[in-house]
């Protein structure tokens, strides 16, 4: 049986801590703000910015929402990418995706100013993480680091399968887990003989958004298995991409879906926006 990973309990500790540092700013007069812009109407994108400005309060974190309409032109959103870039008083942007198709996200990204790149989406962040520096990391793949030091699971020589290469999850592990002196692999949907990988694996970290796409016979025993999927199965109960009930027995640690990755990405937000603020009045850029 393995040992479940509690990313909900880690992350609660987390918000405890991060409450403490909000408090020492606020004690000397600084305020940290979150700035959330979302466009258009996305059900599920609604949900996650409710659980982001939830935690927000929590922390102590001043939040503002900006809601756009979908028509909005590119033109529009960058004006106020700019108009919050300048605001003294936000210490944090994040624009939530996704936006309509007829936006260009990676440009509105490269238009966030380094130092309130909560999110770790900005040319700049990545850069610097590929080169080692510190810098905001995206918020999924630090919670999954996270999981691991609370943990104590050494990635040091371990073969790490990584299976998904988006911008946002799959292609930062791959640098997180490389500073952790892991041998990483990178799967994704043009990948052949994916099983092989993913049976030598030491540690599997799926973010594919396949509901139940890693099973028993696809893993090793003992295997560490981080599940950052969120689906929905046959019956519209909330899944990950791993077949837990099955996976588990082989598993050493895994993550449950809910309750693992998802509140660890949140908290981590919460991080970087501390973070961001402290930068901020540490290169004194106010
Ligand atoms: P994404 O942008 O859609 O990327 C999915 C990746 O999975 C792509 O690289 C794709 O390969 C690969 N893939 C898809 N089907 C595959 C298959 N059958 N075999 C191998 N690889 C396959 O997704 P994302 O934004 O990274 O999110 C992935 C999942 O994580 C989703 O379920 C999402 O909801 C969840 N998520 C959770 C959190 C959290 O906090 N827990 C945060 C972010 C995302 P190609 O590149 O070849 O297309």
């Amino acid at each position: 049986m393995a040992i479940i990973i509690d990313g909900k309990a880690l992350a609660k500790k987390i918000r405890e801590n991060l409450k403490i540092e909000c408090d020492e700013l606020k004690e000397k007069g600084i305020n940290p703000k979150l700035a959330v812009i979302m466009v258009g109407d996305n059900q599920a994108s609604k949900v996650y910015v409710k659980n982001k400005s939830k935690a927000c309060n929590e922390v102590g974190i001043e939040y503002e929402e900006y809601l756009l309409k979908e028509d909005t032109k590119q033109e529009e959103l960058l004006d106020l990418i700019e108009k919050l870039n300048k605001d003294k008083s936000v210490n944090g942007i994040l624009l939530q995706s996704p936006i309509p198709k007829h936006l260009n996200i990676n440009e509105a990204f490269k238009t966030i100013t380094y130092l309130k790149d909560v999110d770790g989406f900005t040319p700049s962040s990545v850069g610097k993480l590929c080169i080692g520096e510190d810098t905001f990391v995206s918020c999924t793949p630090l919670g999954v680091i996270k999981m691991f030091e609370e943990y104590d699971i050494d990635l040091n020589g371990k073969d790490v399968v990584i299976l998904g290469r988006s911008n946002i999850v799959g292609k930062p592990l791959i640098q997180c887990c490389l500073q952790k002196n892991a041998t990483v692999t990178t799967c994704h949907s043009k990948t052949n003989n994916l099983k092989e990988h993913t049976k030598r694996a030491d540690v599997i970290i799926s973010a594919i958004g396949r509901p139940k796409f890693v099973t028993e016979d696809m893993v090793k025993d003992g295997v560490v298995i981080i599940d950052v999927g969120i689906n929905r199965d046959e019956n519209g109960k909330l899944v990950g991409d791993v077949d837990f009930e099955n996976v588990e027995k082989k598993a050493s640690y895994i993550t449950p879906v809910p309750g693992g990755v998802g509140p660890m990405t949140i908290a981590m937000l919460m991080n970087n926006v501390i973070k961001a603020t402290k930068e901020q009045y540490k290169e004194k850029t106010f």
